[in-house]
């Protein structure tokens, strides 16, 4: 592909529970796909995580930063585990990374998967993709609280937008939907939220004025939280806020099946800095050290990683072996099957060949 170096320096948080084997299992298929398309992937692995925190009292090293940032991209499998409260990880590990390295762009791809069965009674396939901004909005530290304990105790915490932060992530949306079926709904609550989200609106609109062949539909949150259960598969990308995207994510995964198979990459667009890329899934204390785990999670957000990259043929022929596998039949617990993390690894590497 054009622009894109035949080699990458990836840093890999492998992290805790399940992570430390869906990992492994999605570098081996990533290192047999990229030997098909002449890449070479360098891993340089970092063993950061829970039991770093117990050992050091903090998530990352003092230099933890500067180390990722030598790196072309940080493939991450999950940190965190039940006896360690989920602030340590938020605040010590996922936002300095988000914040250090600007990846203003959450991207989940949220697609029906075959023989993946969906909660939903209509089973039409969805292929939708969610744009949510990263970096500011609604999860701010701006705010407060007083009269602790007093009958009127109060809170208040601020929403916080910029014309640059809402202009940045249209465009990216705007150009992923010119680039898939020009479908692009905009989240929004300015009935409700008279300040921030009018402007959101604005600034949106004024975006996608650009692009005459993406039409873009508001929504309100509310409507369509429920049209996204109601009619997914009318949806093509769906760019929202910090909170709305959120919510959007879990719901709009939910309604496709397992939480082990959905993909995420936290973008630095403009690939000034590492973007990161991880399943939507946790630790999964509850399945980890049984190789049970489904590793297409992680291995979808490898597909994530080498399109960022650059190397988009790369990523498409990784998606069309781990569907090949599904297709037939071959699945993890969580997706009805009795199929190890192992099997369904073997499985795609063989689709990778066949399919080269
Ligand atoms: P965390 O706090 O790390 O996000 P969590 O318990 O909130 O952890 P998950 O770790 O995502 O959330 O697990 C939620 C449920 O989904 C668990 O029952 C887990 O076993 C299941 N699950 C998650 N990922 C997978 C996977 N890759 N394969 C199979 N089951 C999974
Ligand atoms: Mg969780």
């Amino acid at each position: 592909t054009a622009g894109a170096a035949a080699a990458a320096d990836i840093a890999v948080i492998a992290g805790d529970g399940i992570g430390l084997e869906v990992v492994p299992a999605a570098i081996s298929c990533l290192d047999r796909v990229a030997s098909v398309h002449g890449l070479t992937l360098r891993w340089n692995h970092l063993d950061w995580g829970s039991d770093y925190f117990r050992a050091h009292g903090r998530m990352l090293p003092v230099d933890g930063l500067e180390t990722l940032a030598k790196h072309d991209a940080i493939f991450l499998g999950a940190v965190g585990v039940p006896d360690i409260p989920d602030v340590e990880t938020l605040w010590g590990l996922l936002i300095p990374i988000r914040r250090t390295f600007d990846q203003y762009v959450n991207l989940r791809p949220v697609k029906t998967l075959p023989g993946v069965r969906s909660p939903l009674a209509d089973d039409r396939p969805v292929d939708l993709v969610i744009v949510r901004e990263n970096t500011e909005g609604e999860y701010s530290e701006v705010g407060g609280r007083s009269h602790r304990g007093q009958p009127h105790e109060l809170a208040v915490q601020e929403a916080l937008f910029t014309r640059p932060g809402i202009t940045r992530v249209a465009r990216y949306a705007t150009a992923l939907a010119a680039s898939r079926r020009g479908g692009l709904t905009s989240a929004t609550k300015s009935n409700g939220i008279v300040h921030t989200m009018p402007f959101w609106d604005e600034v949106v609109r004024s975006v996608v004025l650009e692009s005459p062949d993406v039409e873009l539909r508001s929504e309100l949150i509310d409507a369509l939280a429920a049209s996204l259960v109601l009619r997914p598969w009318d949806y093509d990308v769906i760019v929202a806020s910090n909170l709305f995207g959120d919510i959007l994510s879990d719901l709009a995964g939910a309604v496709t099946g397992s939480i082990g198979s959905a993909p995420s990459a936290n973008l630095n667009p403009e690939r000034v800095h590492p973007s990161m890329f991880e399943p939507v899934h946790g630790s999964a204390p509850d399945i980890a050290g049984q190789g049970v785990a489904n590793p297409v999670g992680q291995l979808w957000s490898g597909a994530l990683m080498l399109s960022h990259l650059g190397h988009a043929r790369a990523a498409a022929h990784l998606i069309a072996a781990f569907e090949a596998a599904l297709a037939d039949g071959v699945r993890t617990r969580d997706l009805g099957g009795t199929d190890g993390t192992a099997d369904v690894t073997r499985a795609v590497l063989e689709r990778i060949d066949r399919l080269a």
